[in-house]
């Protein structure tokens, strides 16, 4: 099953909220410094200054919408080679 590297780097976020509000099975506002972060289900690190997860393929056109629409460019998607 192909999956899918969701990189966010919070410190290029504004915290605009469009990435959760377009795609909130895969984004959320974080409660640390209120910017995107991948959600706790398929977070695999975090800090303040990046947010790293591993989505399933049927997420991958919500992640994509939320990178997309990001204003900063701070959202990367890309497949996970084996
Ligand atoms: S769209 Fe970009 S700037 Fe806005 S909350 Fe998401 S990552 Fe942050």
């Amino acid at each position: 099953m192909v999956k899918y590297k969701v990189v966010v780097n919070r410190s290029l976020c504004i915290a605009c909220g469009v990435a959760p509000a377009l795609c909130p099975e895969v984004f959320e506002l974080g409660s640390d410094t209120g910017r995107n972060k991948v959600v706790g289900k398929y977070s695999t690190e975090l800090s303040e200054e990046i947010s790293v997860g591993i989505i399933p393929e049927e997420l991958h056109q919500c992640a994509k919408r939320g990178a997309d629409s990001c204003p900063v460019s701070a959202i990367s998607v890309e497949e996970v080679k084996d």
